[in-house]
């Protein structure tokens, strides 16, 4: 057998499940030992410093000098006691990784000695040399300066023997540069919004918090295997492969028996999570071969985003241990499910209520429906923004697939909602309305099970899904950061409800008495919102023609998804809500189209390569031998014994000859249109141009290869296939 991938399968053959040692039979005996949580500033900080902390973490405002230099003692005593002997600034530029540099914490002493030293300076603000960070045209190279500045709202930690401190990366002009600044404004401009409507029904709420819980799709690869297919580890998915005879058809995978292995790789990652404060609850088997889930407790967005990031990362590095490799892209792998990121997302008062949680009565289930048609509202208006905060290369061949959400934007709400909104839609009239009425419909809509959400028909095709206490965007993609889509959820709903706010003033100043005027304006957008509204089978075509007759969006590829944040009026939303100006966002979506243009380049070269050097050789390899074969019958037999003998494999000789001719073909095509793409300067036409001349000749190249797979001889084939990717554990 072809000698790598024969050398990998005997590799995995001889795999054990690797020892974990857990650090202690209860996680909450070792629950954020490596995070300087509330309990170590208490004990390392004065008082002072501690309270300059706190209240940055509850109020937003900013640390001075002198109390920084007291914290980054405390931070300092601390790390060191606990084994760090260097520091660094952990940021997210946009990339789809994090980013660190790490300094000692050793400076000269006074006597030419050195001593270790962390100063408040060192923890507010650093000037990484962040020069080569995609900054979209933000920042000139002779200007390269970006800073780094300590976000006191997520804890710092240690990982390895480096005191991690998440930090925003802004420019040197004070511009964005990452994912956290703009979630960090979106989560105070949605606390602004939703502060001021929570006043029309309790004056006591001070703020108003996101949160996220987070559920990461991802496959796990065999190490030996991994490394004998360039294709994922140079793009991240294969670019090649022939269905294997089974894979998902039985549904054997899902929730089964987790394999020891792989079992031993969550307990270990688990592990290393609780230490730093992660509260990991869930680990299952997924859809497809060999895929699996990690899902935490949910959390306040900003620091559950950062544990997102950082389990990530996590996971990276135990795999090595057990010899497997992560995949997180969205699809790894044609014809099986891919890999998605639901973000289940809420938000909740500062007095302990969950806005989308149904009350206990008519008023705080009138709140509850405030918010869910407020959201709705949001959600129909930007549902190109929502998309675009979500669609890349990758996602693009998860979204639509038969696993995912289509590419159209909708919400469910389940039958109990449902009915409400639908209720209220008739109940409410367009004169003032008798106090019976009101009476009536107040009964009605306190009449929400408090509990919904285990008689919400969970619709798992709904791209945005209610699910009883929380919405759950579930067309979010497993390798992204979930801030690109939590900064335009935040910054919608936010807008929507300074909106709504304005006019029920508006309707109250006229005399409308506070609880009429929220119904009137809630029935005006239960109304204006429904085409969003879709409790049925979102995979199936007539959802599709459907969505078209209620005239919502099904954009199907990246540059015209990303084309919805270049629009004027997504423009100045985002610049009045106070998240992005014009040069910020200007500069990401730069950013997200020279990312899909490499993505696209990248597996173009990789996927040429693999053609002409493995494909091409192995094919031509089979032919000669099954020629010389043909040559031999026919000195062997009679002319009319020969045809009867030789004819198939005559065929397939003219078969593999036709493939290796429309690969070489191919691939000169491609880089042909390549060329051509290069050449143009607009980010945006580029785009489009390897979006449209490019893009297709992936699966047109693939075709052939694959067709290849299943008629050259095993013996031979060079890269492992679907069966023994999928299988191999
Ligand atoms: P599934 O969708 O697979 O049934 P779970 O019920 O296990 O998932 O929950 C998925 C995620 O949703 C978990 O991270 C959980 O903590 C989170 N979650 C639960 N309630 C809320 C909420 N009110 N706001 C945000 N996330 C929540
Ligand atoms: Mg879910």
């Amino acid at each position: 057998m072809a000698q790598f991938r024969l050398r990998a399968l005997e590799e995995v053959l001889n795999r054990e499940p690797v020892d974990v040692k857990r650090e202690d039979n209860l996680v909450s005996n070792y629950y954020g030992t490596l995070v300087f949580d509330e309990a170590k500033m208490k004990k390392y900080l004065s008082k002072l410093a501690f309270n300059a902390v706190m209240e940055a973490i509850e109020k937003g405002t900013s640390v001075d000098r002198k109390m920084a230099d007291q914290v980054a003692q405390g931070m300092k005593s601390w790390a060191m006691d606990n084994g760090a002997t260097h520091y660094t600034h952990w940021f997210q530029p946009l990339t789809d990784s994090t980013a660190e540099k790490h300094d000692a914490f050793v400076e000269h002493g006074e006597k030419g000695n050195v001593i270790e030293a962390f100063s408040g300076k060192l923890l507010a603000q650093q000037e990484p040399d962040a020069s080569s960070f995609p900054s979209g045209g933000i920042r000139q190279t002779f200007e390269a300066r970006g800073y780094t500045a300590w976000d006191p709202t997520s804890p710092a930690f240690i990982s390895e023997t480096t005191l991690t401190i998440p930090t925003v990366f802004i420019s040197y002009t004070g511009e964005a540069l990452d994912y956290k600044t703009p979630l960090l404004r979106a989560i105070r401009t949605v606390d602004e919004a939703a502060t001021a409507v929570c006043h029309y029904f309790d004056k006591n709420v001070a703020s108003v918090q996101s949160n996220l819980g987070w559920e990461q799709e991802y496959f796990l690869i065999d190490e030996a295997l991994y490394m004998a297919r360039p294709d994922l580890m140079l793009t991240g998915r294969t670019l090649m492969g022939h269905a294997s005879s089974k894979d998902q058809q039985l549904d054997d995978h899902y929730f089964s028996s987790i394999p020891t292995r792989v079992n031993r790789f969550m307990q270990d990652m688990e592990n290393e999570a609780y230490k730093l404060g992660i509260p990991i609850k869930t680990r299952h088997n997924e859809v497809a071969p060999n895929q699996f889930e990690v899902a935490p407790i949910f959390e306040e967005a900003n620091l559950a985003n950062d544990h997102n990031q950082l389990v990530m990362d996590i996971m990276q590095k135990i795999a090595r241990r057990h010899k497997f490799r992560v995949l997180f892209h969205e699809k790894p792998f044609a014809g099986i499910n891919g890999s998605g990121k639901h973000n289940n997302w809420s938000l909740s008062t500062n007095t302990g209520v969950n806005l989308f949680s149904p009350g206990k009565n008519p008023k705080s289930n009138l709140l509850f429906l405030t918010f869910v048609i407020n959201t709705l509202k949001a959600v129909y208006d930007h549902q190109d923004l929502l998309r675009a905060g979500i669609y890349n290369a990758a996602n693009q061949h998860r979204l639509g697939a038969n696993e995912a959400p289509p590419s159209i934007i909708s919400a469910f709400l389940g039958t109990e909602v449902s009915k409400m909104l639908d209720l209220m839609e008739e109940a409410v009239v367009d004169r003032k309305m008798t106090p019976d009425e009101k009476t009536a419909l107040k009964l009605n809509i306190g009449r929400i099970p408090e509990i919904i959400l285990d008689n919400t028909d969970r619709n798992r095709t709904s791209p945005f899904a209610f699910t009883g206490n929380r919405f759950e965007f579930r067309a979010v993609g497993s390798s992204g950061n979930c801030a690109s889509a939590l900064i335009v959820l935040n910054t919608v709903v936010a807008n929507q409800l300074v909106i709504f706010k304005k006019e029920v003033d508006a309707l109250i100043e006229k005399g409308t008495k506070k609880d009429e005027a929220i119904f009137q304006v809630l029935k005006e957008l239960i109304i204006a919102s429904k085409p969003i509204r879709f409790n049925g089978d979102n995979y199936s075509d007539d959802w599709v023609k459907e969505a078209e007759k209620r005239g919502l969006s099904n954009i199907k590829n990246v540059p015209e998804a990303l084309s919805a944040y270049l629009r004027p009026e997504s423009k100045s939303l985002f610049e009045k809500m106070g998240v992005l100006d014009e040069s910020e966002l200007h500069g990401r979506v730069e950013v997200e189209y020279e990312k899909f243009i490499m993505k696209i380049q990248i597996e173009a070269r990789v996927l040429g390569d693999l053609a002409i050097n493995h494909i091409v050789p192995t094919a031509i390899q089979y032919q000669t031998t099954l020629l010389k074969n043909v040559k031999n019958i026919k000195e062997v037999f009679s002319a009319e014994e020969f045809e009867q003998l030789a004819s198939a494999r005559l065929d397939l000789i003219r078969e593999i000859g036709m493939h290796v001719s429309a690969i070489k073909a191919k691939r000169k095509e491609m880089i042909e249109a390549r060329k051509k793409a290069n050449v143009i300067e607009d980010t945006v036409e580029k785009a489009e141009a390897y979006d449209i001349t490019v893009r297709p000749f992936l699966d047109d190249i693939r075709y052939h290869i694959d067709k290849l797979e299943l008629i050259v001889d095993n013996e031979l084939w060079p890269l492992p296939k679907y069966r023994e990717l999928l299988f191999v554990r």
